[in-house]
């Protein structure tokens, strides 16, 4: 027996970039069955039909979050991430989070690397229908080599640290590929650049070979896995490029010769610039020095010219929120690439929703099944209050979503029960230096920390 649902007398946006239609779409089976005037006719028919009144509300493709690590329980530092975190609990953390994601209309995500490569787990158990959450897409442990990730000296020599494993042979590179894809890694993530303390001045360096990151695609790209790399920098974009990578972070910092491989081979790109826009936005309401968010604020707008240039000639650019950091708290956020694009990159609202929509499913890897509401595709979609086309920024105002589906079954989204502290779990920030300077100078050198709003 077929369900049918007819989701009536509201606005469409289909994800593909078309204007907002006024018209019923007709949900059956779990799929978008008919849009407009056959919608109606085929429900007209149905006996059995359910309804949803959409009046006033824009439905609209779920939102694709392509960088989400879902199992960081929006961690302060990497310190609290690679000392104080435990596996199961962790995993259990992010069955809860995970429903704030659905509160947020997000569908989907791509979940880059984590801690234990645990949620490999949560994916599972997602998919089995024994919690609630967005489909996801897993990477394992980011691969690394001896000389780290972002987290400098944090990272040991060898084996695992936190969401990473350093590799020091091409031998060990190999068999951790193929151990990965074994235990359930949809994407190989490789951090291809680092910093290196002494030369943090340079900013982050390539820190592979060429060879060695053409070996990681041959051996994952034979076992039928696509690889995907954290790259800010040229030639780390370049050369990620030209191997054969198939999804890059960041790429920010690209030339000529970086833009021109990605345009050769159309590499998408998610450039997740949240996180950089939070801090030059908001950084100084939490305390964080005005030269470092003028340092972020900078990162976006040096590399907005050559993503708009990458994008115009065909290269995908996805939507990364890089929430699971304090910076980027999950449920709060997911939307706001589509509004950096739409600020720094100067696309149209229905561009930058294309982006956080239909683009967004290359990295699940459904491409043509989930991101659109088109015949065929899967329904996972959001009714919101409003209409995104005139301001993406709407999307992140929690009241107003009102519907999520996915896979044509309704999500809850109800308030989340409050959770209590977890013991051990997080470092309790002391805030700046206290030198005699500050504390006997009358003018106040932070502002009150801010109430992070809980979706409740
Ligand atoms: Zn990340």
């Amino acid at each position: 027996m077929l369900s049918s649902l007819l989701i009536e007398h509201g606005s469409i946006i289909d994800g593909t970039g078309a204007p907002p239609v006024a018209a019923s779409l007709l949900v059956v089976n779990g799929a978008v069955a008919a849009i407009g005037a056959e919608a109606e006719q085929r429900a007209a028919q149905d006996a059995k039909v359910a309804r949803y009144d959409a009046r006033g509300c824009t439905v609209m493709p779920g939102l694709i979050d392509t960088h989400c690590h879902l199992g960081f329980d929006d961690a302060g530092s990497n310190i609290e991430l690679f000392t104080h975190r435990r596996n199961a609990l962790s995993a259990l953390v992010a069955a809860y989070n995970a429903r704030k994601l659905l509160r947020a209309g997000v569908t989907a995500i791509l979940d880059p690397d984590s801690l234990f490569e645990n949620m490999l787990d949560l994916r599972d158990a997602i998919e089995a229908g024994i919690i609630q959450g967005p489909r996801m897409s897993c990477g394992a442990y980011a691969l690394m080599t001896a000389v780290g990730g972002t987290a400098g000296r944090l990272i040991a020599d060898t084996g695992v640290t936190g969401y990473g494993r350093v590799v020091n042979s091409r031998d060990e590179l190999v068999s951790e590929v193929r151990r990965q894809i074994k235990y359930g890694a949809d994407w190989i993530k490789v951090h291809v650049t680092g910093i290196v303390p002494r030369q943090a001045h340079k900013g982050e360096l390539s820190v592979w070979s060429f060879a060695e990151l053409k070996l990681i695609c041959e051996v994952a790209h034979d076992l039928g896995t696509p690889v995907m790399g954290h790259c800010r920098g040229a030639k780390a974009t370049r050369d990620a490029a030209r191997a054969g990578f198939d999804l890059l972070f960041h790429a920010t910092g690209m030339d000529e010769e970086a833009l021109e491989a990605v345009v050769e081979r159309k590499v998408p790109i998610c450039p997740a610039l949240t996180f950089q826009a939070n801090m030059a936005d908001f950084g100084d309401k939490i305390g964080t020095d005005r030269s470092l968010q003028d340092l972020f604020e900078k990162e976006i707008t040096d590399s907005a010219e050559t993503l708009m240039r990458a994008h115009a000639a065909g290269v995908p650019l996805l939507c990364g929120s890089e929430s699971g950091f304090s910076m980027v708290p999950y449920g709060h956020w997911h939307y706001r690439e589509m509004e950096v694009f739409v600020r720094y990159l100067g696309m149209t609202p229905l561009e930058a929703i294309r982006c956080g929509t239909s683009a967004g499913a290359i990295g699940l890897r459904m491409e043509g099944v989930i991101g659109a509401l088109l015949p065929g595709y899967q329904a996972d979609l959001i009714c919101v209050d409003g209409d995104p086309s005139q301001d993406v920024t709407i999307l992140g105002e929690p009241d107003r979503i009102r519907l999520v589906m996915i896979g044509g079954r309704e999500m809850d989204i109800s308030p989340l029960p409050p959770r209590r502290k977890l013991d051990g779990w997080t470092i309790a920030a002391m805030g700046g230096q206290l030198t005699r300077d500050v504390a006997f100078s009358n003018t106040r050198r932070f502002t009150e920390p801010v109430e992070v709003r809980e979706l409740h």
